[in-house]
């Protein structure tokens, strides 16, 4: 399968092209050329298959024999390798715990499936220099690249994020690994971390002098895996006897990357109605449903901090999977939070089901409650352990939040940290040298 530009002025890609470059020349994102449409037959019986085998047969449908078989089952394996229960919150609506993985993120599935198809492609080509794996930050991608690339031979990760905005707990989870962990403190924001691997990723001189790619969801290797668990949803609530022809899927939502991945899932024949998609006061999406203009801005703290994001990356990708803005407005409703809501919700549903969310999938699950019509069936996405944001927990709970012993474990290691300017020359000679 080769994968074409989205700006649509870049020659396709292999699939280890797109991978370790991540980019297309024209600056677009990767598109595979084809989404290949999976037969009803498929979908039906998914409900006799476990979550690894719901992965492995997507990802061979997706990669069309670009990967060995019984490489690709392997990776699938390792990056399954965790459950994800859901539980029902009332009738008709339930809750897909993806945080059950090493960093209790969602996004230890795509980390850990990029971490080891890089780690194939690296091994198929051992005159290949070093990849060198640039991450930016607001602090859960940075801990799930760390933890899904720390074992990974040839490949250096570099974690780029923003001085005083990512938590204690969380710069442990990635600057205490060590090894082919580099965690670099940037004095600045999210966004002049972001653009400062955009442009080096997208900087010729410095890419030939060394392999750079990034593991955010630009990167396919991040996107395809993140469609296994909505294929592995669906035939889960099929084996519970719901309606899966009337089901609505609420996405926190921030650099809309998981929003994609369910999107690209429906467009190879997952039966899913609509989606609910959900921000904090950094909503340029939700003004993009509302109004068909796309505005970006600068990132606006918040209590939800994973959604914080001013300039969603992947909204090329949900544009070219819907096509229009009349079909992303009848696909998708859009909803937004501020921070006095967030922890309302997270509250109410504390109070009225004894069930604590984290802040994002607070908001996912109350959006669903206020979109969802009699007779439908709702899914919201919970995308972080709530221990990951203790603030926001224990705003509601009202005393401390034990922190689990996956998390606690990496407060044991030694911090290093290299910290540089916001510009982009400081990481460039850093980099170089
Ligand atoms: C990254 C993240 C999101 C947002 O995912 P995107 O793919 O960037 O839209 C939501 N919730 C949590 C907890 C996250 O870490």
């Amino acid at each position: 399968m080769n994968y074409y530009s989205t700006n649509l002025q870049s020659p396709q890609a292999s699939l280890e092209d797109a991978v370790i470059n991540a980019v297309a020349p024209d600056g677009g994102l990767y598109m595979p050329q084809a989404v290949p449409r999976l037969p009803l037959a498929f979908i039906r019986n998914m409900a006799n298959m476990s979550l690894q085998e719901i992965g492995y047969a997507i990802a061979n449908f997706a990669f069309q024999g670009d990967v060995d078989a019984a490489v690709l089952h392997d990776i699938v394996y390792d990056t399954l390798n965790f459950p994800m229960p859901i539980p029902q919150l009332e009738p008709g609506r339930f809750v897909l715990e993806l945080f059950h993985g090493p960093t209790m993120a969602f996004k230890d599935v795509g980390a850990r499936f990029m971490g080891r198809l890089l780690a194939y492609f690296k091994q198929k080509h051992n005159d290949w220099p070093v990849i060198n794996v640039l991450v930016p930050t607001s602090g859960d991608t940075g801990a799930a690249v760390a933890s899904g690339f720390c074992d990974v031979p040839g490949v250096h990760v570099y974690v780029l994020y923003p001085q005083d905005k990512v938590s204690y707990a969380q710069e442990a989870q990635f600057a205490t690994l060590g090894h082919n962990v580099t965690a670099v403190m940037v004095k600045g924001t999210y966004d002049d971390c972001k653009n400062i691997v955009e442009q080096a990723l997208l900087d010729k001189s410095l890419n030939s002098r060394m392999q750079l790619t990034t593991a955010t969801t630009i990167n396919v290797a991040r996107l395809i895996p993140q469609t296994f668990y909505y294929f592995y949803a669906v035939a889960e609530l099929m084996r519970m006897a719901e309606d899966v022809s009337n089901l609505v899927i609420a996405v926190p939502c921030a650099n809309l990357g998981n929003l994609a991945s369910g999107l690209l899932a429906r467009a190879m024949g997952l039966p899913v109605k609509r989606f609910v998609s959900v921000e904090n006061d950094n909503n340029i999406f939700y003004h993009y449903v509302q109004t068909g203009h796309f505005v970006p801005h600068a990132t606006v703290a918040s209590i939800a901090p994973a959604l914080d994001a001013g300039n969603p990356t992947n909204f090329p990708r949900v544009l070219n999977l819907l096509g229009s803005h009349a079909e992303v407005e009848r696909v998708v409703h859009a909803y937004s939070y501020n921070d006095h809501q967030i922890v309302q919700a997270i509250g109410r549903f504390n109070e009225r089901y004894g069930y604590l969310f984290d802040p994002h999938s607070a908001i996912a699950y109350q959006a669903l409650c206020e979109d969802i019509m009699p007779g439908e069936v709702g899914l919201a996405l919970a995308t972080a352990h709530p221990a990951k944001f203790p603030d926001a927990a224990e705003l509601v709970l009202r005393h401390p939040i034990g922190m689990p012993a996956q998390l606690a474990r990496f407060f044991r290691g030694t911090r290093q940290v290299t910290t540089i300017n916001s510009g982009y020359t400081s990481f460039r000679r850093f980099l170089l040298q």
